[in-house]
C-alpha cells in the first residue's frame, strides 16, 4: 500500500509518498509560501529530476491540489492515479490529553483536534486545513492523525504538573505535554529493532537536536520525562527559542519595553536561542563558522547550548535505578546526526558518569552508529530519525 504523509505548517507543507511494501519513498516534496507571494512547490519523484512550479496558492487546499497533480503528472509524477494512495497520515502537533496514540480520523477526532487549537494556535489550524483538503481530494482514502504529543502521554503527574495554582491545570489544561514525540518514538522502536530487545524493555535517553530540540528519558519503552513543556518553547536553548528561563524575565521585559503578550512571545520564540545570544544566525553551521573566526558571542551560544543539553542528559540519567540499566544515549536530527564537535563537547563533560566518546567513531554525519568508546559506562549512538516513516507505519497499522 502507498501511504501519503502530510506535514502542514502555517505557510508550508511537506509530503512523502511511501510504498509500505519495502518502506520505500517513491516521491517527496515541499510547498512553501502558501497564502503569500511567491508560492512554490518542489517535487521529486525518486529516480527523476526535481520539478519546481511557482504559482499562486491561496491556501492549503490549493497547495494539496498541486501536490496531487504533481504526484500523478505523466512526466515527473510517481503514480498513474490518486487511487494508488491507500491512506493518508497527518502529522498533528497537539493532541492534548485526549490522544495518547495515533487515530483514524472521524468527526469526533476532528472535534478533538479543534478543541486543542487553543493549546497550539499556530500549529493545529494548518493541520486541520490539511486534513479537510485531503478529505475532499482523496474521498476514498482513510486518514490517520499522528500527534507530536502522544508519545509523552505516559508521563506521570509529578513530571507534567507545573508548580502554579492547580486550578490552572483544571481550567486551562496547563501542564507539560512534550513534543517531537514521533521522533522519540521512532528512536525507541529503532533501538529495539537494532538491539533485538522488546520495545517495552528499552531504556534510552533520546536527544533530538535540531532547529527545535528536545531530550526524552525513555523508560521501559515509554516516555518518562521530556524537556519541552506546555509549548515547544521550554527546555533546551534552540535555534531561535529561549528554552528554560526565569519566568520573571517575561513580566520584567513587558514592563520595561512596554511589550504586549504577543510581542514578548515573539521575542522568546523567534529572536532568542542561539540567534539571540550570538546575533549571528539561528543556523548552527553559521554559528560554528563565526566562532571559529573568533566571534565571542557565537562561541558563547554554542557553549550555552551544549551546557543545557548536558544538564538535561545528566538529570535524566537519574530516572533509572542503575547506570547499567541505561541501554544508550541516542543523538538525532540536524545537529544530533551531523554536528561532530557538539556531540563530543556534550559527552566530554559528562565524564563524571563514566561516559566516553570515541573520536574516530564519532567522526560521522547522518549514519547509524555507536560512537562511544568500549569502556564508556553507557553506549552512545547516532540514529538518524525518520518521522515520516513513523507516521506512515502508524497509519498502516491503523488502516490495516
Ligand atoms: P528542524 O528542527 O527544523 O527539523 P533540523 O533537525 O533539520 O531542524 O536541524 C537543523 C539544524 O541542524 C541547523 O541549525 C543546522 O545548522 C544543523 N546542522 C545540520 N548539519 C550540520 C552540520 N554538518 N554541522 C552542524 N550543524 C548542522
Amino acid at each position: 500500500m502507498n501511504i501519503l504523509v502530510i506535514n502542514c505548517g502555517s505557510s508550508s507543507l511537506k509530503y512523502q509518498l511511501i510504498d509500505m511494501n519495502g518502506e520505500k519513498v517513491i516521491a517527496k516534496g515541499l510547498v512553501e509560501r502558501i497564502g503569500i507571494e511567491g508560492s512554490r512547490i518542489k517535487h521529486e519523484t525518486t529516480g527523476k529530476d526535481e520539478h519546481v512550479i511557482e504559482q499562486p496558492m491561496k491556501d492549503h487546499k490549493d497547495a494539496l491540489g498541486l501536490v496531487m497533480s504533481s504526484l500523478t503528472d505523466k512526466e515527473y509524477g510517481a503514480i498513474a492515479s490518486l487511487d494508488e494512495i491507500g491512506a493518508v497520515g497527518h502529522r498533528v502537533v497537539h493532541g492534548g490529553e485526549k490522544f495518547a496514540e495515533s487515530v483514524l480520523i472521524d468527526d469526533g477526532v476532528m472535534k478533538g483536534i479543534e478543541d486543542n487549537v487553543e493549546l497550539a494556535p499556530l500549529h493545529n489550524p494548518p493541520n486541520i486545513m490539511g486534513i479537510e483538503a485531503c478529505e475532499k481530494l482523496l474521498p476514498n482514502a482513510k486518514q490517520v492523525a499522528v500527534f507530536d504529543t502522544a508519545f509523552h502521554q505516559t508521563m506521570s503527574p509529578k513530571r507534567y504538573v507545573y508548580a502554579i495554582p492547580y486550578e490552572y491545570y483544571d481550567k486551562y489544561k496547563i501542564r507539560r505535554y512534550g513534543f517531537h514525540g514521533t521522533s522519540h518514538k521512532y528512536l525507541t522502536d529503532r533501538y529495539a529493532e537494532i538491539s533485538g530487545k522488546k520495545v517495552e524493555d528499552v531504556n534510552i535517553i533520546t536527544c533530538h537536536l535540531g532547529n527545535g530540540s528536545s531530550i526524552t528519558a525513555v523508560k521501559r519503552g515509554k516516555s518518562k520525562d521530556t524537556t519541552m513543556g506546555f509549548t515547544p518553547l521550554e527546555g533546551l536553548v534552540m535555534g531561535t527559542r529561549c528554552g528554560e528561563i526565569d519566568p520573571a524575565i517575561v513580566t520584567f521585559l513587558m514592563e520595561k519595553e512596554n511589550l504586549s503578550a504577543e510581542e514578548v512571545s515573539n521575542i522568546l520564540n523567534k529572536d532568542s536561542g542561539v540567534l539571540g545570544i550570538s546575533g549571528v544566525s539561528s543556523d548552527f553551521r553559521d554559528i560554528e563558522d563565526a566562532a571559529k573566526e573568533g566571534n565571542v558571542r557565537a562561541q558563547l551560544a554554542l557553549d550555552i547550548f551544549e551546557l543545557t543539553a548536558r544538564k538535561f542528559i545528566a538529570s535524566y540519567m537519574t530516572s533509572y535505578e542503575n547506570i547499567e540499566d541505561i541501554d544508550a544515549i541516542v543523538f538525532t536530527a540536524g545537529l544530533g546526526e551531523n554536528a561532530i564537535d557538539t556531540r563530543k563537547h556534550i559527552i566530554d563533560k559528562l565524564s563524571v558518569f563514566g561516559l566516553k566518546i570515541d573520536e574516530e567513531r564519532n567522526n560521522i554525519r547522518g549514519k547509524e552508529r555507536v560512537i562511544s568508546a568500549d569502556d564508556s559506562s553507557v553506549k552512545i549512538m547516532v540514529i538518524p530519525t525518520n518521522e515520516e516513516l513513523m507516521i506512515a507505519r502508524d497509519t498502516l497499522n491503523i488502516v490495516k
